[in-house]
């Protein structure tokens, strides 16, 4: 098939690209986009773009929350989501996916074919080619850990010092001369050293070259829940209770030795203008199951109101990781803005904290239908790995808390903005408006990017925004975009800068 060119503005395509974004809150007018099938077609379109001057961005499954790939100054889109095959190469010995699957794409080929998963995220649509570079984690991580961890090589469209594209392999091998490349790929975030156009995965630890045993056995079944609160029951102090509550739960059971370690839950404490406080989780405990629930439900309910309208269904690990939670993840026509702003926490909020959430979350001078805080299981295998073992510094959190807003009406982004950047900084008052790794702390998950953390406004910590999210990695990151992305050709708000000339 010839490479195809230029995409110009007035064909359906370039539409199709440009609108794909998950978050409508950003949008991009490039001069041409690019649909690249094949690792060359990559190369091509970027050799392109760099003789011709014009910003170039790479998207995959256009799931990413900022304005990376939909900003007003890029000038050319390269779309790989045509590169979608998932295959067993005997020569690596792993499983290679190319880089426009998605995560729904890769659970299917990765369970039909050998009965195997790779810990991805939790919806279907995201493109690993943007994904697996952040960490990645999802409903699986306390047992399994994170998608990265099972990254054994990466192939990446780089770009030289004079502008030529080149196309490496770097794997995890310690005597490859190109493993640090491989190294900032499993947990720098997407968009920063190079297209990558195909991914392998194999468990660190797998022994042999069979397909089913190079990465672990997908589970058996999964029991998914649902229960709720409704606002009028919860007044103040019952609302605290249930989230101490779950805050001692995660502390109690965050070990990857916990029995409750293949149970994953979400708390949405959605705003009191909607009416209703949401948990939902998924348990691979097979006959186990209904007992890890009955225990965590119990113990959020102890000592305040209990959990009602309870749910409960069986399925196959594909059945639910296709079309997860349905109800959580369904959208209106058009699709929706959002803003996340992430924190990892290492332990449970604090009194303080739970009364900023109920004071933001009940307030009346605040009309944002759509916001709300989630906290998602973290910790388990994840805190298993060593922190550099791979780019994805945070190895000691036990929860991921987002406070999110998401509007329809563009008019509303405004008020949606001043809430959700006020209760965040309210949150972490006491370290200057985020949450600086430490004690409490992890710091922050770069696949749920916020470039609020780069903006002195809000971020008065002192601490900048990449030790937030890379921690003591981040010279070493920058000495890795150094080495490949010497241009830097590859960029955005919280992209990895090389060392100014004097560091
Ligand atoms: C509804 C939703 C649910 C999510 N759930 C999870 C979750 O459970 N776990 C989790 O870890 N994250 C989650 N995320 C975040 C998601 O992992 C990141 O946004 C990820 O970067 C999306 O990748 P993408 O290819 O879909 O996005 P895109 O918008 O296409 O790209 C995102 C970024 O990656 C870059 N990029 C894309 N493709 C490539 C490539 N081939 N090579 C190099 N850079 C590339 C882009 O340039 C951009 O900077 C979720 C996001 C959404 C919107």
């Amino acid at each position: 098939m010839a490479i195809p060119d230029r995409v110009p503005p007035d064909d359906p395509r370039y539409r199709a690209v440009v609108d794909k974004r998950f978050n409508k809150r950003f949008s991009a007018t490039p001069d041409y986009v690019r649909l690249a099938r094949s690792t060359d077609d990559v190369a091509a379109a970027v050799g392109d773009a760099v003789r011709e001057g014009r910003r170039v961005v790479v998207t995959s499954g256009g799931h990413c929350l900022e304005g990376f790939v939909s900003d007003p100054e890029v000038k050319v889109i390269i779309d790989v989501s045509a590169m979608k095959r998932v295959a067993f190469d005997a020569e690596q010995d792993a499983v290679v996916v190319e880089a426009g699957a998605t995560v729904g794409d890769t659970f299917r080929a990765l369970a039909e074919g050998w009965g195997v998963v790779v810990p991805l995220g939790e919806y279907p649509g995201i493109g690993t080619g943007g994904h697996v570079a952040g960490g990645a984690f999802g409903f699986l991580c306390r047992q399994l850990g994170l998608a990265a961890d099972y990254l054994h090589a990466v192939e990446v469209v780089t770009v030289k010092a004079a502008g030529d594209p080149e196309v490496v392999v770097a794997t995890r091998a310690p005597s490859d001369p190109n493993r640090e490349l491989w190294w900032g790929l499993t947990g720098a975030g997407g968009g920063n050293f190079g297209v990558v156009t195909r991914q392998w995965f194999r468990s660190p630890d797998a022994a042999g070259r069979d397909p089913a045993t190079v990465l672990p056995r997908a589970p058996r079944s999964m029991t998914t829940f649902r229960a709720e609160w409704s606002w009028a029951e919860l007044d103040r102090a019952a609302f605290a209770r249930l989230v101490r509550n779950h805050g001692a739960w995660s502390e109690k059971t965050a070990a990857a030795e916990s029995p409750y370690a293949s149970l994953w839950t979400l708390l949405a404490l959605h705003r009191a203008q909607l009416g209703k406080i949401v948990v939902r989780g998924v348990s691979t405990a097979g006959d186990g199951a209904v007992r890890q629930i009955d225990d965590f439900l119990a113990a959020l309910g102890e000592g305040t109101v209990a959990a009602g309208n309870r749910e409960q269904a069986q399925m196959s690990w594909l059945q639910f990781a296709l079309d997860p939670f349905p109800d959580m993840f369904a959208m209106p026509p058009g699709g929706v803005s959002t803003k996340v702003k992430d924190a990892l926490l290492r332990r449970r909020l604090t009194d303080r904290q739970i009364d900023v959430a109920h004071d933001y979350l009940t307030s009346t001078d605040h009309d944002v239908m759509g916001g709300m805080l989630g906290m998602a299981s973290y910790g388990g295998a994840i805190n298993s790995v060593v922190p550099d073992a791979t780019a994805s510094a945070q190895r000691d959190a036990i929860l991921d808390l987002a406070c999110n807003a998401g509007w329809l009406d563009p008019r509303d982004e405004a008020k949606n903005l001043v809430w959700v950047r006020a209760f965040y900084r309210d949150l972490f008052a006491d370290s200057g408006g985020v949450p600086v790794p430490g004690d409490r702390y992890a710091g922050a998950f770069i696949n749920h990017p916020d470039a609020d953390l780069a903006d002195p406004a809000l971020n008065t910590s002192g601490a900048p925004w990449h030790t937030v999210y890379f921690r003591d990695g981040y010279p070493r990151l920058q000495r890795i975009k150094a080495r490949w992305d010497p241009r830097d050709v590859f960029r955005h708000a919280l992209s990895i800068r090389a060392p100014a000339a004097d560091e």
